[in-house]
C-alpha cells in the first residue's frame, strides 16, 4: 500500500526472529543479535516482515542442522540520506560466485523440492518499492551476508 506513516522496524525484526527460531528449534542454530538501529522507516509492516523472514529462512536452510545466524541492525546514511540497515549473516557455504548477480532474479533456486526461487525476488521488489536497497556478499570468514537498507529518520 501507500504508507505515509513511519514505523519502528525493530519489533518486526525481533518478531520474525522469534517466529523462525521456533520453527527451527530442533536444529543446532545459535543466534547472535545486535540491534542498534533506531531510525523509523516508511514501509508496509507485513511486507517488511516478509523480507526479514525470507532472509532468515534462507540462512537457516543454507546452514543445514548447525551454525550461527547473526542478525544486526544499525543506523546508516547513504548518499546523504539517513536510514535503517539490517544484516542477516550465516555460517553456511555462501553463494557460488556465478550466482552472486542472479540470486535476486525470479525463479533462481538451487533447492530441489521446496524452492520456488521467488523469496529474494519478492524481497527486492518490496525493498525497492520503499526506496531502499538489498544486497548480498560472501563474508571473508565464510557464509552469506544479506543487507537491507531503507531510508528513514532517527526517532
Ligand atoms: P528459494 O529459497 O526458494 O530457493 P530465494 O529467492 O529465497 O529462493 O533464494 C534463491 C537462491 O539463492 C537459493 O536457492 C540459494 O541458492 C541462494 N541463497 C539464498 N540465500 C542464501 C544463503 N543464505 N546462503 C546460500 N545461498 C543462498
Ligand atoms: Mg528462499
Amino acid at each position: 500500500g501507500d504508507f505515509t506513516e513511519s514505523i519502528d522496524p525493530t519489533p518486526l525484526v525481533n518478531d520474525s526472529l522469534v517466529l523462525v527460531s521456533h520453527q527451527y528449534s530442533k536444529q543446532d542454530i545459535d543466534v547472535t543479535r545486535d540491534f542498534q538501529g533506531t531510525a523509523r522507516v516508511r514501509i508496509d509492516p507485513g511486507e517488511f516482515q516478509q523480507v526479514v523472514i525470507n532472509l532468515l529462512i534462507n540462512a537457516v536452510q543454507a546452514m543445514g542442522n548447525k551454525g550461527t545466524l547473526s542478525i544486526s541492525t544499525f543506523d546508516e546514511a547513504r548518499s546523504g540520506e539517513s536510514g535503517f540497515g539490517l544484516t542477516v549473516a550465516d555460517t553456511g557455504p555462501g553463494i557460488p560466485e556465478e550466482h552472486l548477480n542472479s540470486v535476486f532474479d525470479p525463479f533462481l533456486t538451487t533447492k530441489s523440492a521446496e524452492g520456488t526461487g521467488l523469496g529474494l525476488s519478492i524481497s527486492q521488489t518490496i525493498i525497492q518499492k520503499a526506496g531502499g536497497l538489498i544486497s548480498v556478499r560472501n563474508r571473508p570468514e565464510g557464509g552469506a551476508e544479506f543487507t537491507v537498507w531503507l531510508p528513514g529518520e532517527a526517532a
